[in-house]
Order: C-alpha cells, then structure tokens, then sequence
C-alpha cells in the first residue's frame, strides 16, 4: 500500500472497539477510514465475551468509572435501534435485568453495602428475599439466601454485534485490511504511518490504536509512548446447550455468572488468569466454571457442555482505559485498556473517540480517560 493511497484514518485492530469507532467516525463524515488486522475482525477478545451491559452488577463504587459504564448502557437502545436500521442486522438487546445471588451471610453484608451506595447514587435497585427470589427465577439455586434484583443491567449478542459492525463496514466501504499485522507507528508534522510485519509503511492523516491485548507489542504504542502497559488477562468461558429458555435474566454470584441466550443456549464464565499471551483451555478452568454455574443453578449439572473457548481481556495498568490522542501527538489517539467492559463501553467509546478526532471536542471521559498516570494495581 505504500505510496497508493493515504486513508483520512487508519484503526488498528478490527476487535469490537476498533470497529465501533470505524463506525462512529463514518457516522461524523470520514469517508476514507481503513481498519488493519493482524487476523481476521472480531475473532479476539470481543468474540469470547460474555455480552453482559453489568455495570450496577460489576462496580465497587460510584466513581467515574462507573458513571462512564452507566452512559454507555444508556446508549445502548440507540446503538442497537441504529445498527439494526443500517445493517439489517438485530444484535438481540435483552432487556430482562440481572440478578446478582448471595450464597454466604458475607454475600449478604456486600450487597448490602451495594444496595446502598448504588441507592444512594439513584439507581434502580432491588433487594429480594430468597422466595421473592425463586419467583422471578425458578431454577435459581435453591440455596441462595436472597438477591439484588438490577432491572436496568442487561446483554446483548456481542457475536452478532461483530456482524453488524462488520456489515455496516462493508456496506458502507470502511476497508478492513485482514493479515496486516502492525508492528510500529509514527507521527510527522504532516501524517501518521503504520509499518507492517512485512515491511509495507501505510500513511494516514491521522491513525487510532485499538488493538486489544497486542497494544503494547506495537512499537510506538506502548508505556514509552505515554499510554499504560496493556496487559493479557486470560478468561475461560463454557455454554451449555438447554432445550429452552429457562432462565430469563443473567445471573451472578460472588464467583462467576451465567448468562441465558436465545434458544436454551446458555454461556457460563469466567476464569481470570495471568497466563500471558496463551490463550489455551485448560480442564481445571473449565471444570472451574462448570462448578460455579452448578452453584448458580444446580439443574445445570445435568446440561452437556456444547462448546468452551478462551480470549485475553486488555486490561490497563492505570485500571481504566485510556481513549484519546497520546500524549505529545497531534495525529495519534488511542481506545485500549477496556478489560472486562468492553462490549459495554463500545458505544460510548466509538463516540467520544470520534467526536475527538473530527471536531477536537473533549467529552469530560474522554479527558479523564487520556490523562491516565500509572499505577501499580493487582488483575
Ligand atoms: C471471557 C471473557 C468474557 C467477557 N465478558 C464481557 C462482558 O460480558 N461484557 C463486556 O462488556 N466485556 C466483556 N469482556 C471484555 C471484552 O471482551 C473486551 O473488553 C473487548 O472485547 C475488548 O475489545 P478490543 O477491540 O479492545 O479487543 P479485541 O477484541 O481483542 O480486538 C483487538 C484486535 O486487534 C487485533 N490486533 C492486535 N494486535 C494487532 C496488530 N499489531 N496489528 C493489527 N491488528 C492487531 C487483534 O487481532 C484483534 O482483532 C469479556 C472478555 C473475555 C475474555
């Protein structure tokens, strides 16, 4: 590609997060925007998730972060409405709720403290008795000693939002480039470029980093360029195949959680494991989960297990994202980091990333997200 054409913006990584900003971009004006990846798009991270839009069932506290994860759940209706009009593709938002279980008196005393502060914080949410329980969900573990009941948590297909976002991309002539691996960047006065393992050098007028757990291997794109260390955090995941829907909501516990699909497909998770780069599936992590969801629902047990695979969360040294321009760069932005959300935060991300890069307009996340100093923090 050297020397043909220079995209207004190059992206690189075709996980969920490069691609919602592909389309957010597209939605403000870019017309000439190519998406380079190492592989093929949405195969990594995004593809393994679980789906869960969990923000009230995943947070510890009212702080910016989880402000940030409760706006992109909002934006989510839109998201979906849009993605269905311009692809025709229905990336199944359930609006059922999520259900978070209390199996120990300790469970007990932290939702609790969780029902209070999220109260507090005036969001919707119900603490039920183990019967109230077992009324909304009958095959809930009939050990459980009550709930939080969280009506506005929710999920989504996130592999069928890879296929909207892969159509809307084709449809609407976003190049994704497959097997173009990046191994540096660079900015000038003028462009930025990308150098590919087989040496092409591709320009742009200006480039994003969405490359997941890979971010920091990409010379140019690592803690010496101002953005965190992304690390790998391995997640194992199983699905069992149900003849029917018998859950409706998601369900958590302490330990893990499952999550009910069309067509009593039901998805089991997860493990958390620093193992680098191997994405291997292991018996002990799988026996792990099947153990869990057994916990959550004991008529599992009797379910097979139809599929298992693995992905590797990016997490972020900072423990939050970073999204927005590098620091010293004029031409270079960045969406990483996003852990355990990021099918929740694509929304949101793709937008204020966007409106960044086209308008110079500052959303207060985006500030908050792109000044991320380093801290030591444990995965
Ligand atoms: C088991 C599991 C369960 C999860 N559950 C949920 C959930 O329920 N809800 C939620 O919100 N989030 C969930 N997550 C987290 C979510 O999946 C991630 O935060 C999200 O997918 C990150 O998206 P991404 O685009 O940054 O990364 P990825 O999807 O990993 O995409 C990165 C892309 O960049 C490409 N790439 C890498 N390096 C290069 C390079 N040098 N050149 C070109 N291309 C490159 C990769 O091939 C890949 O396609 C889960 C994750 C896991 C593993």
């Amino acid at each position: 590609m050297s020397g043909e054409h220079r995209s207004d913006v190059l992206i690189v990584g075709g996980g969920v997060i490069g691609l919602s900003v592909a389309r957010a971009l597209w939605n403000k004006g870019v017309r000439d925007i190519t998406v380079l990846e190492r592989s093929l798009p949405g195969r990594e991270a995004s593809f393994a998730a679980a789906g869960m839009l969990a923000p009230q069932a995943e947070a510890d506290a009212p702080d910016d972060f989880f402000r940030f994860c409760i706006e992109s759940n909002r934006r989510y209706s839109t998201f979906a409405a849009e993605l269905l009009d311009e692809t025709g593709i229905d990336i199944e938002l359930d609006d059922e709720g999520t259900l978070y279980l209390a199996f120990t008196d300790q469970d007990l005393v932290e939702l609790g403290r969780r029902f209070e502060w999220q109260t507090a914080a005036g969001m919707r949410v119900e603490r039920l008795s183990a019967s109230e329980t077992h009324r909304l969900e009958p095959f809930a573990s009939p050990d459980s000693l009550g709930s939080l009941f969280f009506p506005d948590d929710r999920q989504v297909e996130n592999r069928a939002l890879l296929r909207a976002l892969i159509e809307f991309a084709r449809l609407n002539g976003i190049k994704i480039e497959t097997g173009c691996e990046v191994v540096k960047i660079d900015e000038t006065a003028s462009e930025t470029s990308a150098i590919t393992a087989d040496e092409k050098n591709i320009q742009a007028s200006k480039l994003v980093v969405a490359a997941g757990s890979w971010t920091s291997l990409i010379e140019g794109a690592g803690p010496g360029a101002g953005i965190p260390e992304i690390r790998p955090v391995r997640g194992q995941m199983i699905a069992f195949d149900g003849v029917k829907r018998f859950f409706r909501k998601v369900i958590y516990s302490h330990r893990g959680y499952i999550v009910p699909r069309k067509m009593g497909r039901i998805l089991a998770g997860s493990t958390t494991e620093d193992a680098g780069f191997d994405d291997r599936i292991t018996d002990e992590g799988i026996g792990r989960i099947r153990r869990i969801a057994i916990e959550i629902s004991p008529s599992l047990e009797n379910l097979r297990i139809a599929d298992k695979w693995s992905g590797l969360r990016p997490y972020c040294s900072s423990d939050r994202p970073y999204i927005g321009v590098l620091p010293g760069r004029q031409r270079t932005f960045a969406a990483v980091g996003h852990y355990r959300n990021g099918i929740l935060l694509a929304p949101i991300t793709g937008e204020i990333l966007a409106e960044k890069i086209v308008s110079g307009t500052e959303n207060k996340y985006l500030r908050l997200f792109s000044r991320n100093s380093v801290r030591a923090s444990v995965v």
